[in-house]
């Protein structure tokens, strides 16, 4: 190497991007746009690196210099820079939305100046006006500020479009175009003033780098700007430990007017992006954070909640143009503030996630300020949550938090009960959790099948008991549409059922018709099995769902439950009262026994007669009771 030269910076950066790039091998995702950008950008910069310390070399020794070849190289290095500097600078100035709209036009435009810009280099080669053959070797200082000289325009250029765009920009890229741009044209000109210790590759391999610890998988969005879920988490946690008070706007885009969603991901990149960047622009101490299903958590430390959700509803509803098309957006928000109920990361998620709960679907755009009661309201919930996946996790069949209650079942032929169905409540801190509130989320966070064991547990263990003593039929279990589609279920239930030691026959279950949507091959095979062994199965709520009676005649039924709901309706509705009038007849000529419920009162209880229902569930005959009670209900056999 020339002792002209020093080249122990170029080294040093071209050996960091060789870094760099070996790093990125074991980076994950590599799908993403600033992956592509960042891995082409660090390969360049190796290639770059390298030619110009290839010409540096031959530049030292005349005997070791060919013209062809020099040239060659003098031309490849110009491509290679030009396509770094305009990789580096083109990037930042595209990721405004609105300069990225004109992408076309832009790429165009360079690669017209570039062709240009070469072919003229070319000619100066060619007539040798770009280097001087010493005897001392090569010297070619006009050449390397000819370069020099693109470098600091492409950088000048991108700071100012930065400047223009700046409302359009996320205040994340801003602040990085504001303090490496301009260091990269401060080292830029330095260079130009010392030709011979060489620098350059720090004007794009630092860039680049850190660009891609930026933005590549952490913690920001290089379009949008907003930091990931896992800032947001960090920001919480970090407000809680120092007792700082903050307000959450937690904001879901939804779709457009013209169909109710978003066309591409493109446009709703746009979107979030215009977004966004108006609500940071509010004020100072605005940060926004990306969660999934295009939604965003605007944090800020003020507590003026009800004002300041009042501006980000103000931008949200501002129509926005996106290729020449005015389009509105649609939304849900919700806002809230420090609170004794959510004061860790999983309250703060399971929060959200009721949130998503409360907003309705038939509103296109909602704001909900948050208030007391939706704290606890929600803390109530979140505590049968939290009851639940313990039950699930302990599974323990004879866990004392789930209470069984059973309700008799009156046959009009023997005028005794025969039967009863077994009803869940859960015991949360001596309270008594009905149904409504928990079965959902029971099916929703994967507990309702421990649920269903432990009831079904604990029914076998009252048949035990009862079995020989009191004459009855049987005593039914509910069980969730969701389990029905696991293949193992009915390994599962006939080993709880022969643990118990008792007939398969006393215990029978009740499926609900949307348990027949789910998977079909599932549903049939889990009831056949169990139909052999000798479990008769009812099928609940007839007429609430959508009614396939073809499928409802081919699966092994014995009893079609009516709903009540059916039976209200008849009583007052001729129409309604034919068509269950023809149900039953159906049904009984197919052989299968029918059942009403919500038999209140002796109206209900003469319809039920009088239209040949077999069996009648209802307050009128029994209320649900402790299944210790139960043997009341049935007649002592002898
Ligand atoms: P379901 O299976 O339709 O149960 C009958 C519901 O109707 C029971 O409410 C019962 O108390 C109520 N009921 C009984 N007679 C009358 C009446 O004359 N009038 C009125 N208005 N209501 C009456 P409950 O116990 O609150 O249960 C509600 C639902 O929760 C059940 O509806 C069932 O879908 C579900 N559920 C209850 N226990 C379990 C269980 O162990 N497993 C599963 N998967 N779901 C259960
Ligand atoms: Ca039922
Ligand atoms: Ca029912």
């Amino acid at each position: 190497m020339p002792d002209k030269y020093n080249i122990i910076a170029e080294l040093g950066f071209g050996g960091f991007a060789f870094l760099v790039l070996f790093l990125m091998l074991y980076t994950k995702p590599r799908k993403t746009k600033i992956y592509f950008i960042n891995f082409l950008g660090i390969t360049a910069s190796i290639i770059t690196t390298a030619l110009h310390l290839f010409l540096i070399y031959m530049s030292s020794d005349v005997e070791i210099y060919s013209r062809l070849l020099f040239d060659t190289i003098c031309i490849l290095f110009l491509l290679f820079y030009i396509i770094l500097v305009s990789l580096i600078f083109n990037y930042i100035m595209l990721l405004s939305p609105s300069l990225s709209m004109s992408l076309k036009k832009i790429l165009t435009m360079e690669a017209v100046y570039s062709s240009i810009y070469i072919i003229v280099m070319y000619i100066l080669l060619y007539n040798g006006k770009l280097y001087k053959t010493t005897s001392s070797g090569i010297e070619f200082t006009t050449f390397f500020y000819s370069y020099i000289i693109i470098g600091i325009l492409s950088a000048s250029y991108c700071l100012w479009t930065t400047i223009h765009n700046q409302k359009h920009l996320a205040k994340t890229i801003v602040m990085c175009v504001y303090i490496f741009v301009p260091v990269d044209i401060i080292l830029l000109v330095l260079q130009l003033f010392m030709p011979y210790t060489i620098f350059i590759s720090i004007t794009y391999v630092l860039p680049l780098t850190i660009f891609y610890t930026m933005f590549h998988s952490n913690p920001f969005n290089e379009v949008t700007g907003c930091q990931n879920e896992h800032s947001f988490e960090t920001r919480f946690i970090d407000n809680m430990r120092i007792h700082r008070k903050f307000t959450i706007i937690y904001v879901r885009l939804a779709g457009t007017v013209t169909d109710g969603h978003y066309h591409d991901k493109k446009q709703a990149e746009f979107i979030a992006a215009a977004k966004c960047q108006k609500i940071e622009a509010i004020k100072h101490g605005i940060h926004i954070y990306s969660l999934p299903d295009n939604a965003y958590a605007v944090f800020t430390n003020s507590r003026n909640m009800v004002s300041l959700a009042g501006r980000i509803r103000t931008i949200l509803e501002e129509p926005i143009e996106y290729n020449g098309i005015i389009l509105e957006i649609h939304y849900k928000m919700a806002t809230f503030n420090n609170n004794p109920y959510i004061t860790d990361i999983t309250k703060l998620f399971s929060f959200i996630k009721y949130l998503n709960g409360k907003f309705s679907q038939d509103i296109e755009n909602q704001c909900i300020i948050c208030e007391e009661n939706d704290y606890t309201d929600f803390f109530y919930l979140y505590k049968i949550e939290c009851m639940l996946a313990d039950i699930r996790n302990k599974m323990d069949l004879n866990d004392e938090r789930v209470i069984c209650y059973t309700q008799p079942i009156y046959s009009i032929e023997q005028g005794t009960f025969r039967t009863a169905e077994a009803l869940m409540r859960l015991n949360m801190d001596g309270e008594t959790i009905y149904p409504d509130k928990f079965i959902s989320i029971a099916e929703h966070n994967g507990c309702i099948h421990a649920l269903t064991c432990i009831m079904l547990n604990k029914v076998c263990h009252t048949i035990k008991k009862l079995e020989g003593k009191y004459d009855f039929d049987a005593i039914t279990v509910n069980c969730s549409t969701i389990e029905m589609s696991d293949n193992n279920l009915h390994n599962e239930l006939l080993g709880i059922i022969k643990d118990n030691h008792i007939e398969c026959s006393k215990v029978r279950f009740e499926l609900t018709e949307s348990a027949m949507i789910n998977d079909h091959d599932a549903v049939t095979s889990n009831m056949e099995i169990l139909h052999n062994a000798g479990i008769r199965f009812y099928l609940d709520d007839f007429g609430t769902g959508y009614s396939n009676l073809e499928r409802i005649i081919t699966l092994p039924f014995m009893t079609i439950k009516f709903d009540k709901s059916i039976l209200y309706k008849a009583l007052n509705d001729e129409d309604m009262n034919e068509i269950v009038s023809s149900m039953v007849n159906i049904f009984k000529k197919k052989g299968l026994v029918l059942l009403v419920e919500g038999v209140e009162n002796d109206e209900h209880n003469e319809y039920s007669i009088q239209h040949g229902f077999d069996y009648i569930q209802g307050y009128k005959y029994a209320r649900p009771v402790p299944i210790a009670e139960l043997e009341e209900y049935f007649e002592v056999s002898f």
